[in-house]
């Protein structure tokens, strides 16, 4: 039976619900990265490093939560903090002390964070610290990376990691204000050189994906002096990396103080919430001028913004992660993890290799020889390889056989948890050595 149909056989319950979806969801989903031909499977539930599909499979979560779960699903902490609130109230349209709670972690924990503002989402993280940039300097172009994410606005689109440099549904307008360069200095160099209205440049701080194409060393060293020197703002997209890579993200590890740090996922314990966070000069933009006109002031609504429940999530998660020991277990397990692929990788001659930072991992389906039978963090692949697109029939299929063996994958790659164990690695390794036979069985992969 091809891997395809088994998939299809074993997840009826996914099915049914998959075309109920496609009546009145576009392409039966609600986030890009959950589409996944024939059907993705529908979760009932979850718990640890695991989830249960509606057809009683429980699988090994490499999603995490799309990388928010760092103590993974239902963490006793943050579920007691959330029903503690929800008893109290979901939504007070008025301050309370845990925005207060939430925002003195976030300084505590996040070097670059002197003042925070809480946001619903990384997305409209990313939107109000370029327009802080802007307010600030009085310049309205950004320089933004290829291939760098920041989510799904209007300015961060154009060659992200999912989209080319002109999508549509984008006034011109805004493209012409957004300059993509690759990430090299000279090349944020020669931009500003040319161009005096550049306001913003923003990074991932691991590298483009969640450091899928890890950044040369010294880069954000050397990007946070060019840039100041010019008189812009560095913003440093740590929405996934920050509170997993480190407490207090990649600038606390590489000792670089970025002008603002965007923020979410963990940030929030796992509900919905972001936020900007950095120089109180520039977060002051958001004040309220003592005299004088509201309109000169940056303006931030926001219906859930330091909601009650994600800021009780919030509290008690970055309480519990801010002495960095569960991310430390997390990549500690993902560098077992991606040797044991790798190690899989090239007893079966398999041209491919895993790698990535932290702990997150990513697999690589086009690379031109089998791996060393060991850890990669990327930055000593050639960043050809890295570029180079992942077929896209083999990653679908990988992702199904996986799935039939008991693991989800995010796309071609994931992150742990601290929940996550040993035993879930080794088990991981085992349906990975099956899905391959099965990839290499059908000739979706070849030895080389
Ligand atoms: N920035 C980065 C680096 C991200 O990875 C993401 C989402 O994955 C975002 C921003 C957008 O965050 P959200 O999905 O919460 O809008």
């Amino acid at each position: 039976m091809t891997i395809e149909q088994e998939y299809i056989d074993r997840h009826p319950g996914s099915r049914t619900l998959a075309e109920r979806a496609a009546a009145v969801l576009p392409s039966g989903v609600t986030h890009d990265s959950r589409y996944l031909r024939p059907f993705l499977i529908y979760a009932e539930r979850a718990d640890g490093a695991y989830k249960w599909d509606v057809d009683g499979h429980r699988y090994i979560d490499y999603v995490v939560g799309h990388g928010a779960l760092l103590l993974g699903h239902n963490h006793p902490v943050v579920t007691a903090a959330v029903h503690q609130q929800l008893a109290r109230g979901t939504h007070y349209g008025a301050s309370h002390e845990l925005e207060i709670a939430w925002a003195e972690e976030v300084v505590r924990i996040v070097p670059a964070a002197e003042v925070v503002r809480f946001t619903s989402s990384g997305t409209e993280a990313t939107l109000m610290a370029l327009r802080l940039a802007r307010a600030a300097t009085g310049r309205p172009a950004i320089v933004k990376f290829e291939r760098h994410f920041h989510g799904w606005h209007d300015y961060v689109v154009p060659a992200s990691s999912y989209a080319g440099r002109t999508p549509p549904g984008i006034p011109e307008s805004t493209l012409d204000s957004v300059i993509v360069l690759p990430p090299n200095l000279e090349a944020v160099e020669a931009a500003f050189a040319e161009r005096s209205d550049i306001g913003a440049v923003i990074v991932e701080a691991p590298g483009a994906s969640s450091g899928q194409i890890p950044l040369p060393p010294g880069f954000l060293q050397g990007l946070q002096t060019l840039v100041n020197h010019n008189r812009a703002v560095v913003i440093m997209d740590e929405v996934v990396s920050g509170f997993r890579w480190a407490p207090g993200g990649v600038h606390q590890l590489e000792g670089v103080q970025p002008d603002l740090v965007t923020l979410a996922k963990i940030l929030a314990g796992g509900l919905p919430g972001g936020a900007v966070a950095g120089r109180r000069d520039l977060l002051a933009y958001l004040q309220f001028p003592g005299q004088g006109s509201r309109s000169e002031k940056v303006g931030h609504p926001g219906t859930f913004n330091a909601n009650p429940l994600s800021a009780a999530a919030g509290v008690a998660c970055l309480r519990h992660i801010a002495d960095g020991s569960h991310q430390q277990r997390a990549a500690s397990l993902a560098a077992t993890l991606r040797a044991g692929m790798n190690r899989i990788l090239h007893e079966l001659a398999i041209p491919a290799v895993v790698y990535g930072q932290s702990s997150a991992f990513r697999v690589h389906l086009a690379a031109p020889q089998p791996p060393e039978p060991r850890d990669y963090d990327g930055r000593e692949l050639p960043r050809t390889l890295l570029e180079a697109p992942v077929p896209p029939e083999p990653a679908r299929l990988l992702q199904l056989a996986l799935l039939n063996h008991g693991v989800q994958l995010f796309g071609t790659g994931g992150m742990l948890s601290s929940a996550h164990t040993e035993a879930d690695i080794a088990a991981t390794l085992d349906a990975w050595r099956h899905a391959l036979l099965a990839l290499l069985e059908e000739g979706h992969v070849r030895p080389a």
